[in-house]
């Protein structure tokens, strides 16, 4: 089988300088720590800095290299399909709500890009959902519909500059593309000075609610009067936030395009192997992305074939030779289609959260960061009980115990399934389970023959790490924790590495 194409890391982050802002010094005060320097911490800390509060970003590693790092970044209230379905589980105010608080995250981002004049190759786009065959028409043109009724831009189209026919698609005009990094790193300039910091390098392992806040990290201590933790799932598991959110992995291609036969637009199919399509300035030309085969992290899945298939698509349906790009991410998909932003808990009265942006976190991000604030602002905002973290939720619902047990099958499946007992076929550039002495160790042997072994035990919950060969990680399928091939922390909710295990 061919080798994949392209280099494995995202254009974003390829095409941008990595940032270098200190690690926290020492012990510090602020109005607002911000957990996590995601489209959300930035947003969040930028608009609570305009407000006249002094602030702290604190960071993991650097910003804007989690899922806001690794997104396709359109920025639009054109979620695939969710207008029809919000109308009918919510009533139609609630569903307005959605769209309006969508909207108005959208204006923020280009606010902020024409009066900061930000160069993150923003351009107004038009976005699409297309049906490719009769069958998924019918919801296409019911979504059409709805959105028109909650007064979105939508109408229902038969054409569109995609180089192949369609049966349909529901088109919302004057929607918006970016660089992402472009536009964070810039906007993150706006928040040291003044009392105000970034932190990178510092991991968050604690918050107390109190008057104020402590905050724990691996550097230091900070003290807040409010705490928000945008880490995209909130690594302090008393809100339950990974019981009502599940982790979606998915992939994305690049490949370099001549301008004339790039699709003009924003796309997203209907399906199950839908794809996400979008372009993308690139060296004088036209970078075109392909985004597909997403699913739980940890589930049973060809990390490479997923890959093929996303080139096979770009070969097959725009003449793509080989591809420059490819890179892979995850996002909290909550169970009610709605992301949870709020108290992390009744008790934590002074610590909020915003999770679930279910692979919608532009506009919805955007928006996040506007709430938070304003909740911390002590402003009234009509989205505020739509989107409530505390809100009862489908916790029970037929999808969220169904995804808890696919959780606990999982987890119970991977402790009694027989494991692998010899470390010899261990192959070069290649991770495996063993049993050592009763013990599950993931084993991995880098290019240069060294193994490394760690515990093969999450540190989050327990439940046991499955190998990720095209991404060289040990991903948890309980809960969306992954580690490098070494048993670094990679994505949360694990604040620590696996450990290490001994074996001479
Ligand atoms: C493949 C893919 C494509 C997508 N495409 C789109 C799209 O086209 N349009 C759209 O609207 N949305 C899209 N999304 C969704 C969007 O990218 C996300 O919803 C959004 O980026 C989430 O932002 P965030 O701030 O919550 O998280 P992140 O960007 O992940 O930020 C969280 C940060 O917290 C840090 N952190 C974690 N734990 C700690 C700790 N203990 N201490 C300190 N820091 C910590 C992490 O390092 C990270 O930098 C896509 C998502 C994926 C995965």
């Amino acid at each position: 089988m061919s080798s994949l194409t392209g280099k494995p890391v995202s254009f974003w982050i390829d095409s941008t300088a990595t940032t270098q802002y200190p690690a926290l010094p020492n012990d510090i005060a602020v109005d607002v720590a911000i957990v996590g320097a995601g489209i959300i911490g930035i947003t969040a800390a930028v608009r609570l800095k305009q407000a006249g509060k002094t602030v702290a970003l604190i960071e993991s590693k650097h910003l804007s290299t989690g899922a806001s790092g690794h997104t396709t970044a359109k920025i639009t209230s054109l979620h695939s399909l969710i207008y029809a379905d919000l109308i009918k589980d919510l009533g139609e105010e609630k569903a307005r709500l959605y769209a309006e608080s969508n909207e108005a995250g959208i204006a923020q981002v280009v606010e902020w890009i024409e009066q900061e004049q930000i160069d993150c190759d923003f351009s107004r786009q038009n976005a699409y959902t297309f049906a490719e065959s009769t069958e998924n028409v019918d919801k296409v043109e019911a979504e059409a519909k709805a959105a028109i009724s909650l007064g979105l831009p939508a109408s229902f189209v038969k054409d569109t500059t995609l180089p192949f026919p369609i049966a349909g698609a529901v088109k919302f005009e004057n929607q918006a593309q970016f660089h992402v990094r472009k536009y964070l790193l810039h906007l993150a300039k706006k928040i040291p000075g003044e009392g105000s910091y970034i932190f990178e390098n510092t991991q968050v392992r604690g918050v107390e609610n109190g008057t104020p806040c402590t905050i724990e990290t691996d550097r230091g201590t900070l003290s807040a009067q409010e705490v928000i933790l945008a880490s995209n799932l909130p690594m302090l598991d008393r809100g339950l936030f990974f019981a009502k959110s599940y982790p979606k992995r998915s992939y994305i291609v690049g490949a370099s395009i001549a301008r004339d036969r790039a699709p003009e637009g924003m796309f997203i199919g209907t399906g199950e192997n839908y794809r996400s399509i979008r372009t993308t300035p690139y060296n004088g030309d036209v970078l075109l992305l392909i985004g597909g085969e997403g699913h739980k992290v940890g589930e049973e899945t060809q990390t490479e074939e997923n890959y093929r298939k996303l080139e096979d698509y770009a070969r097959d349906r725009f003449g793509i030779d080989t591809c420059d790009y490819r890179w892979s991410s995850q996002d909290m998909v909550s169970f009610d289609n709605l992301p949870y932003i709020g108290n992390l808990t009744p008790a934590d009265n002074h610590v909020y959260v915003a999770t679930g942006m279910s692979l919608w976190g532009m506009s919805k991000g955007t928006m996040a960061g506007m709430l938070l604030s304003d909740l911390i602002l002590g402003i009234e905002n009509p989205w505020a009980e739509l989107y409530d973290s505390l809100r009862a939720t489908p916790f029970v619902s037929q999808t969220s115990i169904k995804e808890n047990m696919d959780v606990a099958i999982r987890w119970v499946g991977d402790r009694v399934k027989g494991l692998n007992k010899d470390l010899s076929d261990v192959a070069k550039g290649e991770g495996k389970l063993v049993t050592v002495d009763g013990d599950k160790v993931a084993a991995y042997r880098d290019e240069s023959g060294t193994l490394h072994t760690v515990s093969a035990l999450c540190t989050h919950l327990n439940c046991i790490v499955n190998w990720n060969s095209a991404e060289k990680s040990w991903d948890c399928p309980c809960h969306g924790g992954r580690f490098s091939c070494d048993g670094k922390v990679l994505n949360g909710p694990p604040l620590a590495d696996l450990e290490k295990v001994d074996l001479s």
